[in-house]
C-alpha cells in the first residue's frame, strides 16, 4: 500500500511523481476466472461425486465470508456431499496436481501487454477485490505477481476508491483497467483525471444460452455488461485495445 505521510516510501513517489502507472483488476480483466472456477474447478469436484447443486449451494453460502477451497469442502460435507476424510484428502492432492500452475487461465493478451507496458516505463499495479488469501492464491499461481510494483487486495465491496484515489496522487497519469463499471465510475468519481478503461471479455452471444455449460462460461463476467456506468469509460474487449 502507499507509505504513510512522510514516510520513505511516501517521499520516494512524491519525488517521482512524473511517472505513469496502470492500476489493473485481476478477475475477469487479467484472469478468466469464470473457466477457472466455473467450468474447470466445478468439473474437478463433480469427478468426485459432488453434484453441481450442492457444489453451488455450498459456494453461495460461503463466498460472503470470503471464499476458500477448505471452507467449500467443510460446507459440502455439511451437506453430506463428501463422506469420508480420504475423499477429502484425494481431492485437494487432486486440486493442488491440477491448479498449482495457473496461467493458463491468463487472457491470451495479458503477458505481451504487461511486458510491453513495462518496457514504456509504466508502473503497474493491481487492485484486486476478493478475499486476500483466495485472490493471492490465484494472483500467485498465474505467476504475474513479480510484474507488478504493488499488489492490493481489498475484501471491502466498492473498496478500490480510496487506494485509487491515493495511487492518483503519486502519478503524473494513471490508467486503470476494470470489467466492473460500479468500481470505474466509483474510482473516476473522487479523480475525474483517471483513464477508465471498461473492459468485457464476456461473449453476448454466448451470454443468453439456455445449456447450462454456456452460461457457466461467461457466469460472473457476463453479470457486469447488466451494470450500467453513470461515467464514461472508455470501452475495450482486449488489453490490445487500450493505448498507451
Ligand atoms: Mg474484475
Amino acid at each position: 500500500m502507499v507509505g504513510e505521510p512522510g514516510s520513505q516510501e511516501e517521499k520516494k513517489r512524491v519525488a517521482d511523481g512524473k511517472r505513469r502507472a496502470i492500476l489493473l483488476d485481476f478477475d475477469h480483466t487479467l484472469f478468466d476466472t469464470d473457466r477457472f472456477f466455473w467450468v474447470d474447478l466445478k468439473s474437478a469436484f463433480a469427478r468426485f461425486g459432488v453434484p453441481d447443486e450442492a457444489w453451488e449451494s455450498s459456494y453461495e453460502a460461503i463466498w460472503p465470508s470470503g471464499y476458500s477451497l477448505v471452507k467449500h469442502l467443510d460446507g459440502l460435507a455439511g451437506l453430506g456431499a463428501i463422506r469420508g476424510p480420504d475423499i477429502r484428502k484425494a481431492m485437494l492432492a487432486a486440486f493442488d496436481a491440477d491448479f498449482s500452475d495457473l496461467r493458463r487461465y491468463l487472457f491470451p493478451d495479458v503477458p505481451g501487454f504487461l511486458k510491453a507496458a513495462r518496457e514504456r516505463g509504466f508502473d503497474l499495479i493491481l487492485l484486486s477485490f476478493g478475499d486476500p488469501a483466495w485472490q493471492s492464491y490465484k494472483v500467485q499461481a498465474s505467476r504475474i505477481a513479480p510484474l507488478f510494483g504493488e499488489i492490493v487486495y481489498t475484501a471491502k465491496q466498492h473498496g478500490k476508491a480510496e487506494p485509487a484515489e491515493d495511487f492518483g496522487k503519486h502519478y503524473m497519469a494513471l490508467h486503470v483497467i476494470d470489467n466492473n463499471p460500479a468500481d470505474l465510475d466509483a474510482m473516476k468519481a473522487r479523480n475525474s483525471r483517471l483513464q477508465t478503461h471498461l473492459i468485457c471479455r464476456a461473449e453476448p452471444s454466448s451470454v443468453e444460452g439456455a445449456d447450462p455449460k454456456v452460461r457457466d462460461r461467461f457466469r460472473e463476467a457476463a453479470r457486469y455488461l447488466t451494470i450500467p456506468s453513470r461515467l464514461s469509460h472508455h470501452r475495450c474487449r482486449s488489453l490490445d485495445e487500450v493505448s498507451l
